[in-house]
């Protein structure tokens, strides 16, 4: 087995994927790494939010 398949358990979709495809979540005080997937939509989300907040 390679390092690169190695899986990791992302917190938001409850489903593990391959570590290269995490991205850590910016403005949090903790540390939060998630999936790609699951960044591209929480990051969509936030836009949302923002806009709704004004
Ligand atoms: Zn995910």
């Amino acid at each position: 087995m390679s390092s690169s398949d190695q899986l990791k358990y992302c917190f938001h979709g409850q489903h593990s994927r391959p570590l290269a495809e995490f991205k850590t979540l910016p403005g949090t005080k903790q540390k939060r790494q998630v999936c790609a997937l699951c960044y591209q939509k929480i990051m969509t989300d936030r836009k949302k939010h923002r806009v709704l907040a004004k």
